[in-house]
């Protein structure tokens, strides 16, 4: 899937103006009250950026995965909650574009690229986040739904949104377990499946990160992804590489708002009779914080590209998430030390990007497994065969 540059200029533009629009002037004080952006979601269904990774056929927009990037850049930029609504929904597109039964893909792909189905990726337990194979929630076939037993932890979009990908084990005694996983897409409805509390966190504010408990809960054999059992884990794995970029590009969204308002502090603040900004050791910082974005841009590109040409690209999108989220961090700390006390302070976004910033270095797999991802890809590339 490529996108011609003329369309992609038009989609980023579009979403650029409402970001600048619509969101910045807002998303402080919404975050500070952790409150849900229902009407910043409408605009975005309006905006097909629900469907933008799901194929025109199919009721989506069928970006490509270089163009979807740079969505996740500009969305961060404004506001990274708001970001988190459509970003493991798009995971779930990806799964349900790629593994799905035709019958699937009609049945779900165009509620889903509308919005109107929106949600996300139920995978991580109190027992099981980067040691995925751990998990213990199960399906258990009856007649013809599957009976869900078990628990989910940090589910983003659950209280809101209304359908999921969701990892169990079908055959709890297969070794190695991950042959025993399977993935279903579900809707809310039945009874059964309960949302029981919202968790409370340092940032990634507005949008709602919870857990799930399931009793029982009957889940129709025919949405058993691709229908066959035992394929969930590597099902999941592959939309976990587009998360682990589309993860990338909000961190990379999170250090240019960082360094937009600190390189604009700093031309404005005067200490000793001059802006901070002639100081050599603010220049520095600036210097260092734009050379991290770039790069981390280029490595998100580049990664993208690959998977773009249809390639596995494990290892550069590997590479991506890890720079690109620790930029983040970085970047929303220097930013905080250029506007000084005022950094600290609530009535400048700074803040803001610097609780938002370890979300995206834990989430899509944390920066320590990328380290083992990257790793493990480099000494295949350049296994030893003296
Ligand atoms: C705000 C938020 C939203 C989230 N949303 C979702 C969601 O929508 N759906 C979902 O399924 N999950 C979600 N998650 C869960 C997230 O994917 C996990 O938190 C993440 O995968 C890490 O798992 P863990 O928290 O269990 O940490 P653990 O796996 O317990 O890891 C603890 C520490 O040990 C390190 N570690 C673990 N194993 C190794 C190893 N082999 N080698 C070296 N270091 C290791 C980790 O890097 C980490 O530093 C969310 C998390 C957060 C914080």
């Amino acid at each position: 899937m490529s996108t011609r540059n003329s369309e992609r200029e038009l989609i980023i533009s579009t979403v650029r103006k409402f970001v600048e629009k619509e969101v910045m002037p807002v998303a402080s004080a919404m975050e500070h009250a952790n409150e849900y952006p229902h009407a910043l979601v409408e605009q975005m269904k309006e905006m097909g950026l629900f469907g933008l990774n799901v194929p025109e056929e199919h009721g989506g927009v069928g970006v490509d995965a270089t163009t979807l990037a740079m969505i996740f850049e500009e969305l961060s930029r404004g506001w990274l909650g708001l970001a988190g609504v459509i970003g493991t929904h798009s995971v779930m597109c990806d799964v349900v574009v790629k593994f799905g039964t035709e019958e699937q893909k009609r049945r779900f792909l165009p509620g889903m690229a509308s919005g109107e189905k929106r949600g996300g990726i139920c995978l991580t337990e109190a027992n099981a986040g980067t040691d995925l194979q751990n998990i213990t929630t199960a399906a258990t076939r009856d007649g013809d739904a599957y009976r869900v037993n078990g628990a989910k932890m940090w589910i983003t979009n659950a209280r809101h949104g209304s359908t999921f990908l969701l990892l169990a084990r079908t055959d709890p005694a297969a070794q190695p377990a991950h042959r025993g996983m399977s993935a279903f897409i579900f809707e809310k409805g039945a009874p059964g499946m309960t949302v029981s509390r919202d968790i409370d966190k340092l940032g990634y504010k507005g949008v709602e990160t919870c857990e799930l408990h399931f009793d029982n809960f009957p889940i129709p054999v025919d949405n058993l992804v691709g229908g066959v059992e035992g394929e969930g884990f590597k099902q999941v794995m592959t939309g976990l590489e587009a998360e682990r970029l589309n993860v990338a590009a909000r961190g990379l969204g999170i250090a240019r708002a960082a360094f937009e308002e600190a390189i604009r502090y700093a031309q404005r603040r005067v200490t000793f009779g001059k802006p901070i900004a002639q100081y050599q050791t603010i220049q520095n910082k600036l210097a260092d914080m734009a050379t991290h974005i770039e790069a981390s841009r280029l490595l998100i590109y580049s990664a993208a590209e690959k998977r773009d040409r249809g390639e596995r690209c494990d290892l550069e999108a590997g590479m991506a998430k890890l720079f690109a989220t620790e930029t983040a961090a970085e970047v929303s700390f220097e930013a905080m030390r250029i506007l000084g006390a005022n950094g600290y302070s609530k009535d400048f976004p700074v803040e803001r990007y610097y609780r938002d910033a370890p979300l995206v270095v834990i989430g899509g797999g944390t920066n320590e497994l990328q380290r083992l991802i990257i790793a493990k890809n480099l000494l295949k590339k350049y296994k030893d065969k003296t």
